[in-house]
């Protein structure tokens, strides 16, 4: 009886710590109010706990050409300390940041305003509008949430936020941060904060659950009779990555979608929004359904990071591009003559710029200029997901693939959050296939040596025979009464 009682009050006492610590690990709580008489505003009080005396916020997502990035449409109205005297800041314009006249580890209380100005600015630097917070149909709030928060980053521990909503009652919040009470939200940590999408007001909303993954896709209301052809090319798309990674994560995701005169996509840590020209869409599937394919994949490719993000490129876009298009051709949305097309697309674009550029420079470095060499990075890394893939199906006599190799990346680095180099992926490669792969890299992603011999004969072993002149690729299946060859192993024939 007694063992028992002592039991009881060890498991209270487990349960009331596990409560308090899980209380303590939010180090950032917002509130955010905003008025149906001045939407563009967002009033925040914030109380938190910073590492070090100074204030910043996201530096990536904004025209460089802004001075003072995302905080320029802030206006800080006061600072204080924990027992109510303000603290002393000032801007620091070169390190981009509020430096206060306080200590480390200090608890403090912000008040700010975000005014929604920023759709006055061009975008184009910053990678196009699709990026840029505006106002949906004059009643719905589309945010990037790097434009929202203020917060100390500190060292690399995680750091927990809570976010509560002060709007209209009759408003919906978006958003694919964790749900904790009404109106009241968890991000697990700054980056799920504040490199995010979050949509706010008078939108229409569909949840959609997938295996572990709950997904809202969210539309302007006046672009909501396109949601039953979203949800189910959705629904097409998903099972396909649930194929690649043997599951599919047990997380919150959010899909927006709009209406544009462009089209476009750009994928944050939970979320991606994508801009539609709402013209003739069933026609042009191999375009928006590929790109929100390629969005949607970024969910993994963002997870399987290397800290060397610029080096990167070529991966987290070209596999990305890669995987999009089989996603498309693996679940019958586009024809197997749109699927090859696009293919060509990719060995066009990865041998014209190698055969265009005056200084050849390699897929590892092409990064550190994204927007110059965008169809070397794109075509380039696309054409080397299908190069391993062949190369690993045929070493391995088609036991293993390229989905093995993004399934092993996935959950030794991906699900544990570590970061990879180019070695370690060398080292996946070998392992997966007891070979060399190597002097693949040293050539064609280290190196810059010519694509085109590596195509054709990448090509034969796969089962297509190709026309090349120039810059102009025709890919044409070869017979393959049994099905059998790696090509149509590939495309899930
Ligand atoms: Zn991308």
């Amino acid at each position: 009886m007694k063992t028992k009682y002592l039991l009881g009050l060890f498991l209270l006492l487990i349960i009331q710590c596990s409560y308090s610590q899980a209380d303590d690990s939010i180090l950032y709580n917002y509130r955010l109010k905003i008025s149906e008489d001045n939407i563009r505003v967002v009033e925040v009080e914030a109380e938190m706990t910073i590492q070090e005396p100074y204030l910043e916020m996201n530096r990536w997502g904004i025209p460089p050409e802004i001075e003072k990035g995302w905080a320029k449409f802030v206006d800080v109205k006061s600072i204080l300390d924990d027992t109510g005297k303000p603290i002393n800041y000032t801007w620091n314009n070169v390190l981009q940041r509020w430096d206060l006249k306080t200590s480390k580890n200090s608890k403090i209380k912000i008040k700010y305003h975000v005014r929604l100005e920023h759709d006055n600015y061009n975008w184009d630097a910053a990678g196009g509008i699709d990026g840029r917070p505006t106002v949906w149909n004059e009643d719905t709030l589309f945010w990037v949430t790097k434009a929202l928060f203020i917060y100390c980053y500190g060292d690399d521990s995680p750091k927990k936020a809570r976010i509560s909503f002060d709007v209209p009652k009759n408003w919906k919040i978006s958003t694919a941060w964790t749900k904790v009470a009404d109106k009241e939200f968890v991000a697990e940590n700054i980056d799920v904060l504040d490199n995010n999408l979050l949509v706010i007001g008078n939108q229409v909303e569909k949840i959609i659950k997938v295996d572990n993954m709950s997904i809202f896709l969210v539309t302007p209301k006046s672009f909501a009779y396109q949601m039953d052809l979203l949800n189910t090319t959705l629904k097409e798309i998903l099972p396909i990555y649930q194929d690649v990674f043997s599951e599919l994560p047990n997380t919150n995701y959010l899909i927006c979608v709009s209406e544009n005169d462009i089209e476009d996509g750009e994928a944050y840590k939970n979320s991606f929004h994508q801009m539609f020209k709402n013209k003739n869409l069933k026609y042009r599937k191999i375009v928006w359904a590929n790109t929100f394919a390629h969005e949607m994949f970024h969910y993994w490719t963002g997870l399987i990071y290397n800290k060397d993000f610029a080096s990167n490129y070529w991966f987290s876009e070209g596999f990305t591009d890669y995987y999009s298009s089989l996603a498309l051709i693996r679940s019958n949305i586009v024809s197997e003559q749109d699927y090859l097309k696009k293919l060509a697309f990719q060995f066009s674009r990865f041998h014209s710029s190698q055969r265009l550029m005056r200084n050849r420079v390699s897929l590892v470095k092409a990064g550190e200029e994204k927007i110059n060499n965008w169809h070397l990075i794109y075509g380039g890394g696309a054409t080397m997901a299908f190069i391993l893939d062949v190369e690993i199906r045929s070493r391995t006599n088609g036991v293993k693939t390229l989905d093995d190799f993004m399934k092993k990346l996935y959950f030794d680095f991906g699900k544990n959050n570590k970061p990879f180099d180019i070695n370690d992926q060398i080292h996946v490669l070998n392992y997966l296939t007891n070979s060399d792969f190597n002097p693949i890299f040293k050539k064609y992603i280290h190196g810059t040596d010519s694509i085109l011999e590596m195509i054709f004969s990448t090509c034969e072993k796969a089962g297509i025979i190709v026309a090349q002149y120039q810059s102009e690729f025709y890919l044409t299946p070869k017979e393959d009464l049994e099905k059998k060859n790696i090509y149509n192993a590939i495309i899930g024939n």
